[in-house]
């Protein structure tokens, strides 16, 4: 594996390799890596030649009051998971951007709800910098978790809409034993919070198993599952359409449950299919 830190020089690589007939395949993160991040790394790595991972945590998506300075790091850990897993080239700019830069993505649509609306800065920072990502790195295939649906939604949307040509694969949810979805927050918390953060889970399967047995009274699911969690406040707790992330309209359309919850300053999101 090798380590490329500026983007131009990783754009010559991507574009050396491009003219190969190699086919790139693209995991983008923002370090501090668990088995999540690297079960996108081992799909990617069955579909394409040449696996790129990046890791850049993007100022663009964070707003003033959030975690910026304090974003877990592990550049050493990090990049001997990148090579265990397959990973050819470790693209870790120190800077991304050029100067003046100016251009933002909008998404619209999929992100009326859930994350977007309670964190409006968030996802035009996200698409810029995967936007900016996809040109650097110049993949055909780029691997996401469902354990940020929303993002994914967004970055399909924008890859189809910009005709980025890159296919755009979703990758499970990864949990830890106890149910916790993994993420490099959870190192935020200290082990009482770690506990109670597994109601999350909890009360997501409790609404899956209601519903795979044909409970459809959504406003009472909700509310059960409401009362299942224990965090120090809810953000939001949803149960929408798993392709529009509407509200459910046709109760035999796909559905997810979909929950964001703080404990103290750190904020975990979880979701699962119905
Ligand atoms: P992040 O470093 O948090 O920006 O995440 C980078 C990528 O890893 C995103 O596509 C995430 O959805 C994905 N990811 C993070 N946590 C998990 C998890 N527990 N399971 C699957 N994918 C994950």
């Amino acid at each position: 594996m090798q380590v490329v830190e500026h983007p131009q020089e990783m754009a010559e690589r991507a574009r050396a390799i491009r003219a190969q007939g190699q086919r790139i395949g693209f995991v983008p993160t923002m370090g501090f890596l668990h088995a999540g991040h690297t079960s996108l790394m081992d799909l990617a790595r069955a579909r394409c030649d040449v696996l790129v991972a990046s890791i850049y945590v993007n100022p663009l998506q964070f707003a003033p009051h959030e975690d910026l300075d304090r974003y877990p790091r592990d550049p050493v850990g990090d990049a001997r998971k990148c090579a265990e897993h397959g990973v050819d080239l470790l693209f870790m700019p120190d800077s991304l951007y050029p100067p003046g830069h100016a251009t933002r993505v909008e998404v619209r649509g999929v992100t009326d709800r859930l994350c977007g609306a309670s964190r409006p800065h968030f996802f035009g920072g996200v698409a810029t910098v995967v936007a900016r990502l996809f040109g650097i790195v110049q993949p055909q295939l780029a691997v996401f978790g469902e354990k940020d649906y929303q993002q994914l939604l967004v970055i399909r949307r924008m890859a189809e809409d910009l005709a980025l040509g890159v296919e755009v694969l979703g990758g499970p949810l990864v949990r830890d034993t106890d149910g916790v979805a993994l993420s490099s927050r959870n190192a935020y918390l200290s082990p009482a919070d770690r506990a109670r953060a597994a109601s999350l889970s909890r009360a997501l399967f409790g609404m899956q198993r209601r519903w795979r047995a044909g409970d459809r009274d959504v406003a009472r699911l909700i509310a059960e599952a409401e009362a299942a969690i224990d965090a120090d406040r809810l953000d939001y707790l949803e149960l929408l359409d798993a392709e529009s992330l509407a509200p459910l309209g046709d109760p035999a359309r796909p559905a997810r449950a979909f929950v964001a919850a703080f404990y103290g300053a750190t904020r975990l999101i979880d979701n699962v299919g119905l």
